[in-house]
Protein backbone atom coordinates (compact mmCIF):
# COMPACT_ATOMS: atom_id res chain seq x y z
CA UNK A 1 0.00 0.00 0.00
CA UNK A 2 1.63 3.38 -1.16
CA UNK A 3 1.79 5.98 1.51
CA UNK A 4 -0.88 8.32 -0.07
CA UNK A 5 -3.32 5.55 0.00
CA UNK A 6 -2.79 5.18 4.01
CA UNK A 7 -2.82 8.32 4.43
CA UNK A 8 -6.64 8.25 2.49
CA UNK A 9 -9.67 7.97 5.03
CA UNK A 10 -12.12 4.92 4.49
CA UNK A 11 -15.33 5.51 2.32
CA UNK A 12 -17.11 4.67 6.37
CA UNK A 13 -14.98 7.49 7.76
CA UNK A 14 -15.77 10.30 5.30
CA UNK A 15 -19.46 9.33 5.70
CA UNK A 16 -19.09 9.21 9.62
CA UNK A 17 -17.56 12.86 9.33
CA UNK A 18 -20.56 13.91 7.73
CA UNK A 19 -22.60 13.51 11.11
CA UNK A 20 -26.54 12.31 10.91
CA UNK A 21 -27.49 12.07 7.36
CA UNK A 22 -30.95 10.98 5.82
CA UNK A 23 -30.99 8.02 3.54
CA UNK A 24 -31.44 9.80 0.44
CA UNK A 25 -28.73 12.15 1.11
CA UNK A 26 -26.45 9.14 2.23
CA UNK A 27 -27.30 7.84 -1.09
CA UNK A 28 -26.14 11.04 -3.37
CA UNK A 29 -23.45 12.05 -1.11
CA UNK A 30 -21.86 8.04 -1.24
CA UNK A 31 -20.77 8.29 -5.25
CA UNK A 32 -19.46 11.61 -4.64
CA UNK A 33 -17.49 10.09 -1.89
CA UNK A 34 -16.08 7.56 -3.70
CA UNK A 35 -15.18 10.16 -6.16
CA UNK A 36 -13.16 12.76 -4.20
CA UNK A 37 -10.96 9.93 -2.69
CA UNK A 38 -10.01 8.74 -5.99
CA UNK A 39 -9.28 11.37 -7.20
CA UNK A 40 -7.31 12.63 -4.41
CA UNK A 41 -5.73 8.68 -5.01
CA UNK A 42 -5.09 9.73 -8.28
CA UNK A 43 -4.05 13.37 -7.83
CA UNK A 44 -1.52 11.42 -4.93
CA UNK A 45 -2.48 14.12 -2.14
CA UNK A 46 -3.09 13.02 1.28
CA UNK A 47 -6.22 14.45 3.00
CA UNK A 48 -8.45 13.70 5.68
CA UNK A 49 -11.85 12.91 6.32
CA UNK A 50 -13.24 16.53 6.24
CA UNK A 51 -11.46 17.71 3.45
CA UNK A 52 -13.06 14.99 1.54
CA UNK A 53 -16.20 15.49 3.08
CA UNK A 54 -16.00 18.63 1.41
CA UNK A 55 -14.60 18.23 -1.73
CA UNK A 56 -17.57 16.02 -2.18
CA UNK A 57 -19.98 18.34 -1.08
CA UNK A 58 -19.05 21.10 -3.10
CA UNK A 59 -19.21 18.56 -6.33
CA UNK A 60 -23.04 17.80 -5.11
CA UNK A 61 -23.66 21.77 -5.02
CA UNK A 62 -21.84 21.91 -8.34
CA UNK A 63 -23.97 19.33 -9.58
CA UNK A 64 -27.57 21.11 -8.24
CA UNK A 65 -26.96 24.33 -9.47
CA UNK A 66 -29.71 24.97 -11.77
CA UNK A 67 -29.12 25.47 -15.50
CA UNK A 68 -32.08 26.53 -15.95
CA UNK A 69 -32.04 30.00 -14.70
CA UNK A 70 -33.63 33.30 -15.18
CA UNK A 71 -30.90 35.63 -17.54
CA UNK A 72 -31.29 39.53 -18.29
CA UNK A 73 -31.29 39.49 -21.46
CA UNK A 74 -28.62 42.29 -22.70
CA UNK A 75 -28.01 41.23 -26.09
CA UNK A 76 -29.49 43.61 -27.84
CA UNK A 77 -31.56 41.08 -29.69
CA UNK A 78 -34.92 41.58 -28.48
CA UNK A 79 -36.36 37.54 -29.59
CA UNK A 80 -33.45 35.77 -28.67
CA UNK A 81 -34.47 32.23 -29.13
CA UNK A 82 -32.03 30.56 -27.10
CA UNK A 83 -33.02 33.10 -24.33
CA UNK A 84 -36.66 32.21 -24.52
CA UNK A 85 -37.69 34.41 -26.99
CA UNK A 86 -40.31 36.71 -26.10
CA UNK A 87 -41.06 37.77 -22.41
CA UNK A 88 -44.77 37.39 -21.01
CA UNK A 89 -46.54 40.67 -19.62
CA UNK A 90 -47.61 40.87 -16.19
CA UNK A 91 -51.08 40.12 -17.27
CA UNK A 92 -50.13 36.67 -19.38
CA UNK A 93 -47.72 35.61 -16.34
CA UNK A 94 -50.74 36.00 -13.96
CA UNK A 95 -52.56 34.05 -16.32
CA UNK A 96 -50.04 31.56 -15.64
CA UNK A 97 -50.16 31.07 -12.17
CA UNK A 98 -54.20 30.57 -12.16
CA UNK A 99 -53.99 28.39 -14.80
CA UNK A 100 -51.57 26.06 -12.73
CA UNK A 101 -54.31 24.01 -10.94
CA UNK A 102 -57.67 22.72 -12.51
CA UNK A 103 -59.52 25.34 -15.34
CA UNK A 104 -61.50 24.68 -17.62
CA UNK A 105 -59.42 24.22 -20.46
CA UNK A 106 -61.82 21.73 -22.24
CA UNK A 107 -64.89 22.17 -20.23
CA UNK A 108 -67.62 24.35 -21.50
CA UNK A 109 -68.86 26.19 -18.10
CA UNK A 110 -72.15 27.12 -19.50
CA UNK A 111 -73.43 24.24 -20.47
CA UNK A 112 -71.73 22.04 -18.15
CA UNK A 113 -69.81 19.46 -20.37
CA UNK A 114 -66.66 18.66 -22.28
CA UNK A 115 -65.78 21.96 -24.68
CA UNK A 116 -63.04 23.03 -27.06
CA UNK A 117 -59.27 23.66 -26.01
CA UNK A 118 -59.26 26.14 -29.16
CA UNK A 119 -62.86 27.60 -28.57
CA UNK A 120 -60.90 30.19 -26.35
CA UNK A 121 -58.74 31.70 -28.65
CA UNK A 122 -60.66 31.15 -31.34
CA UNK A 123 -62.67 33.89 -30.85
CA UNK A 124 -59.59 36.66 -30.11
CA UNK A 125 -57.89 35.62 -33.03
CA UNK A 126 -61.15 35.83 -35.23
CA UNK A 127 -61.86 39.16 -33.99
CA UNK A 128 -57.95 40.35 -34.37
CA UNK A 129 -57.15 38.91 -37.56
CA UNK A 130 -60.28 39.20 -39.43
CA UNK A 131 -60.47 35.51 -40.02
CA UNK A 132 -63.15 32.82 -39.57
CA UNK A 133 -61.44 30.66 -37.36
CA UNK A 134 -58.38 29.91 -35.53
CA UNK A 135 -56.16 26.78 -33.76
CA UNK A 136 -53.41 26.77 -31.54
CA UNK A 137 -50.51 24.53 -31.70
CA UNK A 138 -47.06 23.93 -29.53
CA UNK A 139 -45.17 26.61 -32.02
CA UNK A 140 -45.27 27.84 -34.94
CA UNK A 141 -43.31 24.86 -36.40
CA UNK A 142 -46.31 22.37 -35.70
CA UNK A 143 -48.61 24.92 -37.09
CA UNK A 144 -46.74 24.72 -40.52
CA UNK A 145 -46.64 20.53 -40.33
CA UNK A 146 -50.32 20.35 -38.87
CA UNK A 147 -51.35 22.96 -42.16
CA UNK A 148 -49.42 20.88 -44.86
CA UNK A 149 -50.56 17.67 -43.44
CA UNK A 150 -54.09 18.18 -43.49
CA UNK A 151 -54.17 19.63 -46.98
CA UNK A 152 -51.34 18.30 -48.78
CA UNK A 153 -50.46 14.73 -48.17
CA UNK A 154 -49.37 12.72 -50.88
CA UNK A 155 -50.05 15.31 -53.20
CA UNK A 156 -47.84 18.22 -54.16
CA UNK A 157 -47.00 21.56 -52.92
CA UNK A 158 -45.52 24.89 -54.99
CA UNK A 159 -43.41 26.65 -53.31
CA UNK A 160 -40.56 29.63 -54.52
CA UNK A 161 -36.94 28.48 -54.69
CA UNK A 162 -36.39 31.77 -52.59
CA UNK A 163 -38.22 30.66 -49.83
CA UNK A 164 -36.97 27.34 -49.20
CA UNK A 165 -35.52 28.26 -46.05
CA UNK A 166 -33.68 27.65 -42.82
CA UNK A 167 -35.42 29.06 -40.20
CA UNK A 168 -32.80 28.02 -37.28
CA UNK A 169 -32.56 25.25 -34.79
CA UNK A 170 -32.98 22.51 -38.14
CA UNK A 171 -36.32 23.85 -39.33
CA UNK A 172 -35.70 23.57 -42.79
CA UNK A 173 -38.97 24.40 -44.94
CA UNK A 174 -38.41 21.51 -47.54
CA UNK A 175 -37.71 18.84 -44.77
CA UNK A 176 -41.00 19.86 -42.94
CA UNK A 177 -42.67 19.46 -46.21
CA UNK A 178 -41.30 16.23 -46.55
CA UNK A 179 -42.29 15.07 -43.11
CA UNK A 180 -45.51 16.53 -43.73
CA UNK A 181 -46.34 13.36 -46.86
CA UNK A 182 -46.22 15.91 -49.28
CA UNK A 183 -44.58 16.26 -52.41
CA UNK A 184 -42.35 19.71 -52.87
CA UNK A 185 -42.50 21.33 -56.18
CA UNK A 186 -40.15 24.19 -56.45
CA UNK A 187 -40.52 26.71 -59.20
CA UNK A 188 -38.85 30.03 -60.00
CA UNK A 189 -35.34 30.73 -59.00
CA UNK A 190 -33.38 31.81 -55.93
CA UNK A 191 -34.10 35.53 -57.02
CA UNK A 192 -36.98 36.07 -58.89
CA UNK A 193 -40.20 33.85 -59.04
CA UNK A 194 -43.52 35.09 -61.01
CA UNK A 195 -46.89 34.31 -60.93
CA UNK A 196 -46.80 32.76 -63.85
CA UNK A 197 -44.42 29.94 -62.53
CA UNK A 198 -46.78 28.92 -60.38
CA UNK A 199 -49.48 28.35 -62.75
CA UNK A 200 -47.94 26.20 -65.22
CA UNK A 201 -46.43 24.26 -61.85
CA UNK A 202 -50.14 23.63 -61.18
CA UNK A 203 -51.27 19.74 -61.89
CA UNK A 204 -53.80 16.92 -61.28
CA UNK A 205 -51.35 16.26 -57.88
CA UNK A 206 -51.48 19.78 -56.49
CA UNK A 207 -52.67 20.47 -53.50
CA UNK A 208 -51.38 23.79 -52.02
CA UNK A 209 -49.44 26.77 -53.10
CA UNK A 210 -46.75 27.64 -49.80
CA UNK A 211 -45.28 31.20 -49.09
CA UNK A 212 -43.10 31.23 -46.51
CA UNK A 213 -41.64 34.37 -44.75
CA UNK A 214 -37.92 34.79 -45.35
CA UNK A 215 -36.96 35.61 -42.13
CA UNK A 216 -33.81 35.86 -41.06
CA UNK A 217 -32.41 36.88 -44.45
CA UNK A 218 -32.97 39.37 -47.34
CA UNK A 219 -32.93 38.81 -51.01
CA UNK A 220 -31.90 42.36 -52.05
CA UNK A 221 -31.17 43.62 -55.96
CA UNK A 222 -33.12 42.04 -58.64
CA UNK A 223 -35.68 40.26 -57.24
CA UNK A 224 -39.38 39.60 -57.98
CA UNK A 225 -42.02 37.73 -56.13
CA UNK A 226 -45.89 37.17 -56.94
CA UNK A 227 -47.83 39.18 -54.06
CA UNK A 228 -50.44 36.95 -51.57
CA UNK A 229 -53.23 38.93 -53.45
CA UNK A 230 -52.17 36.99 -56.50
CA UNK A 231 -51.21 33.65 -55.14
CA UNK A 232 -54.89 33.62 -53.38
CA UNK A 233 -56.49 34.61 -56.26
CA UNK A 234 -54.53 31.50 -58.40
CA UNK A 235 -54.89 28.88 -55.96
CA UNK A 236 -58.72 29.88 -55.50
CA UNK A 237 -59.56 29.74 -59.58
CA UNK A 238 -57.42 26.29 -59.75
CA UNK A 239 -59.45 24.74 -56.31
CA UNK A 240 -55.99 24.44 -54.23
CA UNK A 241 -55.11 26.07 -50.97
CA UNK A 242 -53.09 28.92 -50.34
CA UNK A 243 -51.29 28.56 -47.44
CA UNK A 244 -48.86 31.57 -45.78
CA UNK A 245 -46.25 30.88 -43.27
CA UNK A 246 -45.85 34.46 -42.15
CA UNK A 247 -43.57 33.21 -39.15
CA UNK A 248 -43.32 36.07 -36.76
CA UNK A 249 -46.86 37.46 -37.51
CA UNK A 250 -47.33 41.06 -36.37
CA UNK A 251 -50.69 42.44 -35.06
CA UNK A 252 -49.07 45.84 -35.40
CA UNK A 253 -47.50 47.80 -38.05
CA UNK A 254 -43.92 47.87 -37.52
CA UNK A 255 -42.88 50.94 -39.50
CA UNK A 256 -44.04 53.18 -37.00
CA UNK A 257 -41.18 52.59 -34.99
CA UNK A 258 -38.94 53.15 -37.94
CA UNK A 259 -38.88 49.69 -38.85
CA UNK A 260 -39.21 48.12 -42.09
CA UNK A 261 -42.71 47.07 -43.20
CA UNK A 262 -43.86 43.47 -42.14
CA UNK A 263 -47.23 41.93 -43.95
CA UNK A 264 -49.15 41.88 -40.77
CA UNK A 265 -51.30 38.97 -40.13
CA UNK A 266 -54.93 41.16 -40.74
CA UNK A 267 -53.09 41.81 -44.18
CA UNK A 268 -52.16 37.93 -45.16
CA UNK A 269 -55.72 37.03 -44.14
CA UNK A 270 -57.45 39.21 -46.31
CA UNK A 271 -55.03 38.62 -49.27
CA UNK A 272 -56.92 35.98 -49.12
CA UNK A 273 -54.90 32.96 -47.53
CA UNK A 274 -56.97 29.85 -46.99
CA UNK A 275 -54.57 29.61 -43.80
CA UNK A 276 -51.90 31.67 -42.14
CA UNK A 277 -49.41 30.27 -39.82
CA UNK A 278 -47.97 32.27 -37.11
CA UNK A 279 -45.66 32.02 -33.82
CA UNK A 280 -46.71 33.25 -30.19
CA UNK A 281 -43.42 33.98 -29.48
CA UNK A 282 -42.13 36.32 -31.63
CA UNK A 283 -43.71 39.76 -32.26
CA UNK A 284 -47.18 38.52 -31.38
CA UNK A 285 -45.59 38.72 -27.86
CA UNK A 286 -46.77 35.79 -25.87
CA UNK A 287 -45.77 32.01 -25.28
CA UNK A 288 -44.43 29.14 -27.34
CA UNK A 289 -47.25 28.69 -29.25
CA UNK A 290 -48.12 28.48 -33.35
CA UNK A 291 -51.18 29.98 -34.22
CA UNK A 292 -53.32 28.96 -37.64
CA UNK A 293 -55.87 30.95 -38.76
CA UNK A 294 -57.87 31.21 -41.79
CA UNK A 295 -61.17 29.89 -43.50
CA UNK A 296 -63.32 27.65 -41.18
CA UNK A 297 -63.53 24.90 -43.59
CA UNK A 298 -59.83 24.62 -43.85
CA UNK A 299 -59.02 25.44 -39.94
CA UNK A 300 -61.37 22.97 -39.74
CA UNK A 301 -59.18 20.43 -41.13
CA UNK A 302 -56.38 21.33 -39.70
CA UNK A 303 -58.44 20.78 -35.97
CA UNK A 304 -59.35 17.40 -37.10
CA UNK A 305 -56.25 15.72 -38.15
CA UNK A 306 -55.08 12.69 -36.11
CA UNK A 307 -51.57 15.28 -35.36
CA UNK A 308 -53.13 17.65 -34.04
CA UNK A 309 -53.49 15.47 -30.48
CA UNK A 310 -49.85 15.38 -30.73
CA UNK A 311 -48.84 18.88 -31.71
CA UNK A 312 -51.57 20.70 -28.95
CA UNK A 313 -50.62 23.08 -26.59
CA UNK A 314 -50.91 22.90 -23.24
CA UNK A 315 -53.11 24.76 -20.45
CA UNK A 316 -50.26 27.25 -19.24
CA UNK A 317 -49.42 28.19 -22.96
CA UNK A 318 -53.07 28.60 -23.38
CA UNK A 319 -53.46 30.55 -20.18
CA UNK A 320 -50.55 32.82 -21.43
CA UNK A 321 -51.85 33.11 -25.06
CA UNK A 322 -55.16 34.07 -24.19
CA UNK A 323 -54.05 37.09 -21.79
CA UNK A 324 -51.85 38.01 -24.49
CA UNK A 325 -54.62 38.42 -27.34
CA UNK A 326 -56.70 40.06 -24.57
CA UNK A 327 -53.82 43.00 -24.34
CA UNK A 328 -54.98 43.80 -28.27
CA UNK A 329 -58.10 43.59 -27.66
CA UNK A 330 -57.94 45.78 -25.42
CA UNK A 331 -55.70 48.32 -27.65
CA UNK A 332 -53.12 47.85 -24.82
CA UNK A 333 -50.47 45.31 -26.74
CA UNK A 334 -47.85 48.29 -26.94
CA UNK A 335 -47.73 49.65 -23.36
CA UNK A 336 -48.27 46.17 -21.70
CA UNK A 337 -46.26 43.63 -23.59
CA UNK A 338 -42.62 43.32 -23.15
CA UNK A 339 -41.49 42.89 -27.03
CA UNK A 340 -43.49 46.19 -27.88
CA UNK A 341 -42.09 47.88 -24.77
CA UNK A 342 -38.63 47.26 -25.90
CA UNK A 343 -39.49 48.03 -29.83
CA UNK A 344 -41.07 50.85 -28.58
CA UNK A 345 -37.90 52.47 -26.29
CA UNK A 346 -36.91 55.27 -27.69
CA UNK A 347 -32.97 56.09 -27.99
CA UNK A 348 -32.73 59.01 -25.38
CA UNK A 349 -34.89 56.96 -22.75
CA UNK A 350 -31.81 54.17 -23.51
CA UNK A 351 -29.84 56.61 -23.19
CA UNK A 352 -30.37 58.06 -19.93
CA UNK A 353 -31.01 54.47 -18.66
CA UNK A 354 -27.25 53.42 -20.42
CA UNK A 355 -25.72 56.67 -18.20
CA UNK A 356 -27.51 55.56 -15.05
CA UNK A 357 -26.29 52.07 -15.30
CA UNK A 358 -22.95 53.19 -15.96
CA UNK A 359 -22.54 55.49 -13.11
CA UNK A 360 -23.85 52.89 -10.50
CA UNK A 361 -21.58 50.48 -12.24
CA UNK A 362 -18.37 52.30 -13.47
CA UNK A 363 -19.17 51.86 -17.45
CA UNK A 364 -19.35 53.94 -20.44
CA UNK A 365 -22.34 54.29 -21.96
CA UNK A 366 -22.17 53.88 -26.11
CA UNK A 367 -24.41 53.47 -28.76
CA UNK A 368 -25.31 50.81 -30.18
CA UNK A 369 -27.85 48.86 -32.47
CA UNK A 370 -30.07 46.63 -31.38
CA UNK A 371 -32.34 43.93 -33.85
CA UNK A 372 -35.29 42.63 -33.35
CA UNK A 373 -34.18 39.10 -33.54
CA UNK A 374 -36.51 35.64 -33.51
CA UNK A 375 -36.60 35.57 -37.29
CA UNK A 376 -38.64 38.42 -38.18
CA UNK A 377 -37.33 41.96 -39.08
CA UNK A 378 -33.67 40.66 -41.01
CA UNK A 379 -31.30 43.04 -41.52
CA UNK A 380 -33.29 45.85 -39.76
CA UNK A 381 -31.66 47.49 -36.19
CA UNK A 382 -32.63 49.90 -34.12
CA UNK A 383 -30.39 52.94 -32.45
CA UNK A 384 -29.83 51.57 -28.86
CA UNK A 385 -27.67 52.46 -26.28
CA UNK A 386 -25.41 49.92 -23.87
CA UNK A 387 -23.25 49.98 -21.23
CA UNK A 388 -19.49 49.04 -22.06
CA UNK A 389 -17.74 47.60 -18.83
CA UNK A 390 -13.94 48.06 -18.90
CA UNK A 391 -11.97 44.59 -18.16
CA UNK A 392 -11.44 41.20 -20.04
CA UNK A 393 -14.67 40.66 -22.06
CA UNK A 394 -14.48 37.18 -22.12
CA UNK A 395 -13.75 36.63 -18.37
CA UNK A 396 -16.44 39.64 -17.69
CA UNK A 397 -19.03 37.31 -19.90
CA UNK A 398 -18.54 34.46 -17.82
CA UNK A 399 -18.95 36.15 -14.26
CA UNK A 400 -22.01 37.82 -15.43
CA UNK A 401 -23.38 34.50 -16.32
CA UNK A 402 -22.80 33.11 -12.82
CA UNK A 403 -24.37 35.72 -11.70
CA UNK A 404 -28.61 35.13 -10.39
CA UNK A 405 -30.78 36.21 -12.81
CA UNK A 406 -27.51 35.58 -15.21
CA UNK A 407 -26.91 38.45 -17.23
CA UNK A 408 -26.17 38.30 -20.82
CA UNK A 409 -23.78 40.95 -23.05
CA UNK A 410 -22.69 41.23 -25.98
CA UNK A 411 -18.87 41.73 -26.91
CA UNK A 412 -18.58 45.13 -28.75
CA UNK A 413 -14.97 47.08 -29.71
CA UNK A 414 -13.22 44.31 -27.27
CA UNK A 415 -15.10 45.51 -24.65
CA UNK A 416 -18.81 43.55 -23.01
CA UNK A 417 -21.47 46.11 -23.70
CA UNK A 418 -24.92 45.73 -22.11
CA UNK A 419 -27.51 46.63 -24.38
CA UNK A 420 -30.89 48.11 -22.31
CA UNK A 421 -32.88 47.75 -25.86
CA UNK A 422 -33.66 44.35 -24.57
CA UNK A 423 -33.57 44.85 -20.83
CA UNK A 424 -37.04 46.46 -19.26
CA UNK A 425 -36.78 49.32 -17.04
CA UNK A 426 -37.80 47.20 -14.21
CA UNK A 427 -34.87 45.03 -14.25
CA UNK A 428 -32.37 48.49 -14.45
CA UNK A 429 -31.93 48.11 -10.70
CA UNK A 430 -31.53 44.24 -10.19
CA UNK A 431 -28.71 44.68 -13.32
CA UNK A 432 -27.06 47.44 -11.67
CA UNK A 433 -26.77 45.43 -8.36
CA UNK A 434 -25.73 41.95 -10.08
CA UNK A 435 -23.42 43.85 -12.15
CA UNK A 436 -22.11 45.83 -9.41
CA UNK A 437 -21.70 42.91 -7.14
CA UNK A 438 -19.81 40.51 -9.91
CA UNK A 439 -17.72 43.50 -10.62
CA UNK A 440 -16.63 43.77 -6.89
CA UNK A 441 -16.25 40.20 -7.22
CA UNK A 442 -13.51 39.84 -10.62
CA UNK A 443 -10.80 41.43 -8.36
CA UNK A 444 -10.58 37.65 -6.27
CA UNK A 445 -11.08 35.57 -9.64
CA UNK A 446 -8.00 34.37 -11.32
CA UNK A 447 -9.53 34.45 -14.68
CA UNK A 448 -9.97 38.23 -14.50
CA UNK A 449 -7.31 41.02 -15.62
C1 LIG B 1 -39.90 31.05 -36.68
C2 LIG B 1 -40.52 30.52 -37.90
C3 LIG B 1 -41.12 29.27 -37.92
C4 LIG B 1 -41.11 28.36 -36.73
O1 LIG B 1 -41.83 28.90 -35.66
P1 LIG B 1 -41.50 28.37 -34.17
O2 LIG B 1 -42.53 29.05 -33.35
O3 LIG B 1 -40.11 28.78 -33.90
O4 LIG B 1 -41.66 26.89 -34.21
C5 LIG B 1 -41.71 28.84 -39.08
N1 LIG B 1 -41.68 29.58 -40.20
C6 LIG B 1 -41.11 30.81 -40.23
C7 LIG B 1 -41.14 31.59 -41.49
C8 LIG B 1 -40.51 31.32 -39.08
O5 LIG B 1 -39.93 32.52 -39.10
Amino acid sequence: MSDVRRSLPSVDAVLRAAGPVTDTERARLLPAVREALSGARAGGEPADAAAVLAQAREALRRRDRPTLRPVINATGVILHTNLGRAPLSAAAIEAVRAAAGSLSVEYDLDAGRRGERHGHAAVLLAELTGAEDGIVTNNGAAAVLLALASLAARREVIVARGELVEIGGGFRIPDVLTRSGAKLVEVGTTNRTYLRDYASAIGDRTAAILRVHASNFRVVGFTASAASKELAALARERGIAFVHDLGSGTLIDTKQFGLGAEETVPEAVAAGADVVTFSGDKLLGGPQAGLAVGRAETIAKLRTHALMRALRPDKLTIAALLATLRSYVDGTARDELPVWRMIAATPQELERRARALAERVGGEAIATRSTVGGGSLPEETQPSFAVALAGRPQALARLLRSGDPAVIGVVADERLALDLRSVLPEDDERLARIVSVVLARKGEDRWSS
